[in-house]
């Protein structure tokens, strides 16, 4: 849409569920992945007459570390809000989300678009429960609530994202902070991490909001890329027959024909009759408790990878990969402080060693290399002790393969390297005294004649001997 007269606006809500063994409002199994239908199911969660809910702490307080990474406003005070539709995957009646008084608001979260920098600013982040699974079969349809009251983040945007590649950029920078704060696994796979996509036009310069259609339930950053595109390009065709959308509207996207689908006019607030939930009370956050969190907040990625470029010299790119995990992050950094060799560090483990483990699809945390190994490999290197060439060629294979101290891959194959002065003044001297052509010849002035002699020391060596002594030992005996 670069050269079209429409500008494209964007909001994205996120549901994440949040990392706790227990459900919201009671003490139910929250892992439903691949579960017999209806196990984790209790009367509170089932929504059974007379059952009070009781609000999980370590939910609000995961949620919280959440909303403190994205840069959130905590109010002190917050409530519990009903709100109520009818449908088969929720039995009360009523989902118990957050209407009016949000648990926290007014944040932001910076994304990387190829390379730019851009502030999205977020509305709010606020705590609910999920609703059940349905699946529809031939005959009907099958209702389990193993989901049912289990904990979720809705993270909403302001309408400031302006592409398809921007949306897909926060929503990674989302999952992102959210793993490295331990709130949500964000695993879209198993449907920890949806989106909800709103997507509207208008004339580039209009200030105005136009309708907008709502993508629902995408649980892919593909799905969501692609959903987006479409309906943009589908938005712009009706404003050139000069229709647009008529009012708000709901829609689906389906894979298969990678086409979105119209679902329903757009609820809103009204169609829910939010009122306060009488059974919880409101959420009182203190300060202290606040403080308490905010010491749990580990540095964001973004700021890690401004220190990694800016104090480390540590490429771009790199920076983005080295950070992307916070394991990955955390073992990159343990090299760095074994070895204070920055960019070494960077090349064994965000070249060598993360495009091995991705050809075997595997994470950091199953790699049988440890952040030990690769500083033992790097300060044998910066000794002197190893060459660059026989640690990438021969000793990383191993240590990946097998796990074995690089040490000891040394000693077994012999690659230690030669720096004992007796030793290869004793081959200088041999080498010299074979090739007494070339000595002449370097004496009058030609260098290919030394680097020949240099290339004799090495093969008598195996390639092991330490370059600088040998140059240096071979000048001082010619002279
Ligand atoms: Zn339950």
């Amino acid at each position: 849409m670069e050269n079209s007269k429409y500008e494209v606006v964007i909001g994205l809500e996120i549901h994440a569920q949040i990392s706790i063994q227990t459900k919201m409002f009671c003490s139910c199994s929250s892992d439903s992945f691949n579960k017999e239908p209806n196990l984790n199911v209790c009367p509170v969660c089932m929504g059974f007459p007379g059952q009070l809910p009781v609000i999980n702490k370590e939910a609000v307080r995961k949620g919280l570390i959440a909303a403190l990474a994205l840069h959130c406003e905590i109010p002190g005070f917050s409530k519990f809000d009903r709100k109520n539709y009818f449908y088969p995957d929720l039995p009360k009646g009523f989902q118990i989300s957050q209407y009016d008084q949000p648990v926290s608001q007014m944040g932001w979260l910076d994304i990387d678009v190829a390379g730019t920098m851009k502030k999205i600013h977020i509305t709010r982040l606020h705590l609910e429960d999920d609703a059940g699974k349905l699946s529809h079969i031939e005959n009907g349809t099958l209702c389990d609530y193993n989901r049912s009251g289990i904990a979720l983040m809705e993270i909403v945007s302001e309408p400031e994202l302006r592409s398809s590649a921007e949306a897909g950029a926060y929503a990674r920078a989302m999952q992102t902070i959210l793993r490295y704060v331990g709130s949500s696994d964000a695993d879209m796979e198993k449907g920890k991490m949806r989106f909800d996509a709103s997507v509207s036009l208008r004339l580039k310069g209009e200030a105005k909001l136009n309708p907008r259609a709502e993508i629902k339930n995408l649980n892919s950053f593909r799905s969501l890329e692609s959903a987006i595109d479409y309906e943009i390009e589908r938005q712009a065709a009706l404003y050139e027959e000069g229709k647009g959308l008529e009012g708000n509207i709901t829609v689906g996207w389906s894979d298969e024909l990678q086409k979105t689908y119209f679902l329903r006019d757009k609820e809103g607030a009204d169609d829910y009759r939010y009122f306060p939930e009488p059974d919880l009370p409101p959420l009182i956050v203190t300060p202290d408790f606040i403080a308490e969190l905010q010491k749990e907040v580990p540095e964001l990625p973004t700021d890690k990878q401004a220190r990694y470029r800016n104090d480390w010299k540590i490429s771009e790119a790199e920076s983005l990969l080295l950070t992307s995990d916070l394991s990955l992050a955390q073992y990159f950094e343990e090299i760095v402080s074994k070895t204070e060799d920055p960019k070494k560090a960077a090349s064994f483990v965000g070249t060598i060693l993360m495009s091995k483990l991705k050809r075997d699809v595997l994470s950091i945390q199953e790699s049988k290399v440890s952040a030990d190994m690769i500083a033992k490999l790097i300060n044998l290197i910066n000794k002197g002790k190893l060459s660059m060439n026989s640690a990438k060629a021969e000793v990383f294979d191993v240590m990946y393969e097998q796990g074995t101290d690089p040490e000891v891959i040394i000693k077994e194959k012999g690659l230690e390297v030669v720096s004992d002065a007796g030793q290869l003044e004793e081959i200088c001297k041999k080498v010299l005294a074979d090739n007494p052509q070339s000595v002449v010849d370097y004496k009058a002035g030609k260098d290919k004649a030394y680097f020949f002699l240099v290339g004799q020391v090495m093969k008598a060596t195996k390639g092991q001997a330490n370059a600088d002594m040998v140059n240096e030992i071979l000048k001082k005996i010619i002279a």
